[in-house]
């Protein structure tokens, strides 16, 4: 997903290893202007491997199809039938991005949308669906179907003037249409609005909003003088062993804001997609990323506007839309399935250049010239250190302008190290290869133009393309290719992931059960200073297209902050930990690597995470294929393998089981769960993190047929083994407690519900501060059960 589609991979390779050893020798050790110089000549003379692109694109298509659009909509109104609006929902916008823009069978969409949205009780942005219908030329005879709609909503949003007038010109247009039979149950409705009308009126319902409202502090936060977004209790250091890195210069407390950071640059990820509805079909139902997130802001899409040039990307608003057109996506757009086929790392790379504008992309592509023979030194940038005073607060530490300061910008993202030295040759070869041939379908499409100036979105909107696609890049796609170059270079070591909170399942439970999943790619220029721990001292949250660093322990003055890029101690073993952390060139010497490294020292994921004796459910063990019982007297073995493969059978287990909650089969899926717990405890320890997963599974369908009793018992044994794996005050443990917290509160178990609420705030605060969609979420319940009657609260 982030590097190009496997098959692309695989040519380059091929191509690789048929180059002449003189031209790999000086492609490996080649500058990023050599390299790029170098692939162009490679891929001139080889018109097939771009054909053979050209060919893979197809598989990805982003262009709008008509005929899509209608399956899609008649998908929908399937789904509206059987009273499943969400999915309706999706399918609509999915219908709506195939429309073209502007025609009437674009604002069909939208008036379909609209319905969906009025039984979900979204009024407000379903009377922005039927402005949409009736500005993209909704037909008029279905327009009177639509308006009584309008009436309901604004009747529902407590609008009563609005609604009144307008009923009133409704009744006077449907009278005049004379054709009473086809709107008797219109009239109908109308009359039955105009009841409702009368009776909000007579007893108007009480403000909105009065309780749970954030009553949140503001949190403290005061900005560093010399590092944009970082807080003036971190201090910019910079030595030979850790490179540039943030220490506390005070000392810090748990949950204080660190850094707030809006992305440079972000793209969000195709990603897997969510099952819809169930059966397989010509196009595909699954929701994907880009149907569930704003292309531009990430925010989650409701009722989505789609791009005017193609399929794929779709906004949260007109504004959105609007914006990343200016931006950027009027280049992107006509390139959509290359961008896709080509990963989102060359994505990310594209759309960090048309950013920063293309007179910044060549002043600094320039400048690196000067020092391109240690590339690898960070201080390779052109710019003397003049002042010679390195020693001096963060002046000359790379990156930082000439007043020493450190700003979320492009030259901060620009001096990131690429390792050009240390990436294998193979790879560069494959980052230079895709980015000279986007750079090439820049040029073939007429998109030069848009790329290098800031002209006006109109005098691009129709691009000139040229004939010949072998033709030679120009002197300034070159060094736009060299910055991609260099930015897709730099992604392996500086991507960072955004990761969201997703629903999983349908999602009309009473307790949501939620998943981080990966929604895109990033360049944060002032997050990427923090170096990483496999035990972090902070948590990392965001919101948008803009994330968070919260202290996640007191941090005391001089302490270095630290972050964790993925492998945390408690998830994995150290040597998967170093093996994936190769990526970033480093080896990893944080207190628990030492420590596990040193010989006799197991990780806790080893220990927690056995196998058990079948006999005597004592620990197994050995590192070698056979294990034995920990208990000598017991002198039971078993083999490796087999106990491995009796653990990918209960995965596939659960999953059977989880498939039968999704089709609301849930008792079948409470004795699946039941059995496969069962079978568990014979060959699995107790604190096993499945058993963790098995009880929490139980836990999700007893709450979905309300057993909250049951519920709660289930997600309490889940708790304790979670706490044991990550921590009682874990991120991890803040999320099963509060679904525990739901759960108490389903129940109506008051007490315990109001205990579990404080100690879920008091760890969810530390990791996404008192303003997060979480917290709010438990004031809200903490405000309704102080609201019971007293009767009630002393019952339980
Ligand atoms: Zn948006
Ligand atoms: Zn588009
Ligand atoms: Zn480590
Ligand atoms: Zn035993």
């Amino acid at each position: 997903m982030a590097l190009p589609v496997a098959e692309w991979q695989g040519r380059t390779a091929r191509l690789w290893a048929a180059l002449e050893p003189a031209l790999r020798e000086r492609l490996a050790a080649a500058s990023l202007q050599d390299a790029v110089r170098l692939g162009c000549d490679v891929l001139r003379s080889k018109e097939e491997e771009e054909a053979a692109l050209e060919q893979l694109c197809h598989r990805a298509p982003t262009g709008k199809k008509p005929e899509a659009a209608s399956w899609y909509r008649e998908q929908g109104n399937r789904e509206f039938k059987r009273g499943r609006y969400q999915a309706a929902l999706r399918l609509y916008s999915r219908a709506a991005s195939h429309e073209l823009p502007g025609s009437p069978e674009v604002s069909v969409c939208f008036a379909n949308r609209s319905a969906a949205l009025l039984h979900l009780g979204h009024f407000e942005v379903c009377l922005e669906d039927i402005a949409r219908a009736e500005s993209h030329g909704y037909p008029d005879r279905l327009l009177p179907k639509v308006l009584l709609r309008k009436a309901e909503c604004l009747l529902c949003l407590g609008r009563l003037q609005d609604a009144q007038d307008f009923l009133r010109v409704l009744e006077s247009k449907i009278a005049l249409d004379g054709a009473m039979t086809t709107h008797l149950t219109r009239l109908k409705k109308l009359s039955q609005l105009k009841v409702k009308l009368g009776e909000k009126e007579r007893c108007p319902e009480p403000a909105q909003g009065e309780h749970g409202g954030t009553q949140g502090e503001p949190e403290i936060w005061e900005e560093n003088s010399s590092i944009s977004g970082a807080s003036s209790s971190l201090s910019l250091s910079f030595d030979a062993e850790r490179g540039r890195h943030l220490v506390a210069s005070q000392d810090i407390m748990a949950g204080q804001s660190l850094v707030k950071e809006e992305a440079f640059v972000s793209v969000l990820c195709p990603g897997e997609s969510l099952a819809l509805q169930d059966g397989d079909t010509a196009w595909d139902t699954r929701a994907t990323n880009a149907d569930l997130y704003c292309h531009r802001c990430l925010r989650q899409l409701l009722a989505s506007v789609p791009c005017q040039g193609c399929s794929y990307a779709q906004y949260c608003s007109q504004d959105c839309a609007d914006r990343a057109w200016q931006q950027y996506h009027r280049t992107e757009c006509p390139l959509g399935a290359l961008l896709l086929t080509l990963g989102v790392f060359c994505h990310v790379a594209l759309r960090t250049v048309l950013l920063a504008g293309y007179a910044e992309v060549s002043r600094l592509v320039e400048g690196s010239h000067c020092g391109d023979k240690n590339l690898q030194n960070p201080e390779g940038s052109c710019r003397p250190l003049s002042e010679a005073d390195a020693g001096a607060g963060s002046r000359g530490v790379p990156g930082c302008d000439s007043s020493g300061r450190y700003q979320s910008s492009y030259q901060a993202l620009f001096h990131l190290l690429p390792h050009t030295e240390q990436h294998s040759p193979e790879h560069k070869f494959l980052c230079t290869l895709s980015v000279v041939a986007l750079c090439k379908q820049l040029q073939a499409a007429g998109l030069e133009a848009a790329v290098l100036s800031q002209e006006s979105p109109q005098q691009c909107s129709k691009p000139k393309t040229c004939e010949k696609t072998s033709e030679e890049l120009s002197p300034e796609l070159k060094t736009v290719a060299e910055a991609m170059l260099r930015h897709m270079l730099q992604l392996q070591c500086n991507a960072q992931a955004i990761t969201v909170m997703q629903e999983m399942g349908p999602g009309d439970g009473a307790v949501v059960d939620k998943k981080p999943v990966r929604l895109a790619t990033a360049f944060f220029p002032v997050l990427s200073l923090l170096n990483h721990s496999c035990c972090p001292n902070t948590s990392v949250s965001f919101s948008g297209t803009s994330v968070t660093v919260r202290a996640a322990q007191p941090i005391s003055s001089g302490q270095e902050v630290l972050h964790c890029y993925g492998p945390h101690w408690c998830r994995m073993r150290v040597a998967e930990r170093q093996q994936l952390l190769r990526q970033y060139f480093f080896k990893c010497r944080c207190p628990a690597c030492l420590q596990e490294l040193q010989s006799g020292v197991k990780s806790v994921v080893s220990i927690r995470n056995s196998f058990c004796c079948p006999k005597c459910r004592a620990q197994m063990q050995g590192e070698e294929d056979t294990l034995c019982c920990s208990i000598e007297a017991c002198a039971t073995s078993a083999s490796r393998d087999h106990l491995s493969g009796r653990l990918q059978d209960l995965q596939q287990e659960i999953k059977k089981a989880l498939e039968l909650l999704r089709v609301g089969k849930a008792d079948q899926a409470i004795k699946k769960l039941l059995k496969c717990r069962m079978d568990a405890e014979t060959f699995l320890s107790p604190e096993h993190l499945m058993m963790g997963e098995m009880e929490d599974h139980l836990a999700q369908v007893y709450a979905t047929v309300g057993k909250w009793q049951e519920a709660a018992r289930h997600l309490r044994k889940s708790i304790e083994i979670v706490e044991m794996h990550h921590g009682p005050s874990s991120v991890e443990t803040g999320h099963e407690l509060f679904k525990l917290a739901q759960i108490l509160f389903n129940g109506f178990a008051v007490s315990e519900a109001l205990s579990t609420i404080q100690r879920a705030e008091g760890i969810l605060s530390v990791h996404f501060g008192p303003q997060s969609a979480q917290m709010q979420e438990l004031q809200e319940m903490k405000a309704c059960l102080s609201e019971l009657p007293r009767n009630i609260l002393q019952r339980t």
